[in-house]
């Protein structure tokens, strides 16, 4: 199997980071996260090994439809309470045109992963999963993995499955089935893979759910997977916390090296796409993290050599 793609393809528009908002005033710095990430990777020297692709559209208000009450996308898109506080942020003109974009990312690098599986496509967003279909919640707006998983099985008829491992369940995707009954197909009842537990049990739960969804994929009856590495899972986290800094890292390795695996056994790359998901400690520590994913990602995939070193950068999370 040859390596895939160098580069990473990367859905980013400026337009995904609010310039309205008020960081002091946010419940989560989570909106400003595409940006910033993007000026760590360039501050890291890990910005040569991304690509960025601009010429996207964000979603428009019926794609928000295919998983939101018209009285929620409403209600959000023109800032009316209580509605538009629903997801725990303080609403501005510039969040609500802001998810239109990172929740078209998300989609747009799904889409490509699928058309182009040798190249890895990233989506350097969050605040999609705990959002419900009447409202949202907890950082999160709309349910960009419900949209993205809708609109690829209504176009193509393709399934997916989501690694999240981000601290938090991301009930999104299990709160939309009633709603929208085809994602019963566009992300089966077993393919939102949340692992349980913390420490050495998570990750070795991590490893049972991924040979379960091997089966599923040699099967055919997954045609995609989304990898969140959220960083709120890290011990440091004062929302979250299953993992020590190696452990952390341990789990980006198994999953990569897993998607390794797949791409043998099945004698194409996996389509795979990539989003953050959340952290809520120190920003340039949660950058760290995400940058650490990606060039994890990067060596064991990419046959890029990024010279970037996890376990130096993160060194106040070490034992
Ligand atoms: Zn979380």
């Amino acid at each position: 199997m040859e390596d895939r793609n160098g580069k990473i393809l990367t859905w980013f528009r400026p337009e995904m980071t609010p310039g309205d908002v008020d960081p002091g005033r946010m419940a989560s710095p989570s909106p400003l996260k595409p940006g910033k990430l993007m000026a760590y990777l360039k501050k890291a020297g890990l910005i040569p090994f991304f690509q960025v692709v601009e010429d996207w559209n964000p979603l428009g208000r019926e794609d928000l439809l295919l998983a939101h009450s018209p009285e929620y996308v409403d209600a959000f898109l023109d800032g009316k309470e209580p509605l538009c506080g629903s997801n725990w942020l303080t609403w501005t003109p510039g969040l609500a045109d802001s998810v239109r974009y990172t929740n078209a990312s998300l989609y747009q690098a799904i889409r490509y992963s699928l058309e182009h599986p040798e190249t890895v496509a990233l989506s350097p967003t969050s605040g999609f999963h705990h959002a419900t279909p009447g409202a949202g919640s907890a950082y999160c707006t709309f349910s960009g993995q419900v949209i993205a998983a809708l609109k690829l099985y209504r176009e193509k008829g393709v399934s997916g499955a989501f690694l999240d491992l981000d601290a938090h369940l991301g009930n999104s995707i299990e709160h939309s089935r009633a709603f929208a009954p085809d994602l019963n197909l566009a992300v089966p009842i077993w393919a939102n893979i949340n692992p349980a537990g913390e420490g050495q049990p998570y990750l070795d739960d991590l490893q049972q759910k991924l040979e379960m969804l091997k089966g599923q994929i040699l099967q055919k009856k997954i045609h995609y997977v989304v990898f969140c590495h959220g960083a709120d899972s890290h011990e440091n986290d004062p929302y979250g916390g299953q993992l020590s800094t190696e452990q952390w890292l341990e789990a980006s390795r198994i999953v990569y090296g897993w998607v390794k695996e797949m791409d043998t056994a099945r004698g194409a790359p996996l389509p795979l796409s990539l989003s953050l998901f959340g952290g809520y400690q120190h920003m340039n520590f949660v950058l760290a993290l995400h940058a650490s994913d990606l060039a994890i990602c990067l060596e064991t995939l990419c046959g890029a050599q990024t010279g970037f070193r996890p376990e130096e950068r993160l060194p106040q999370g070490l034992a």
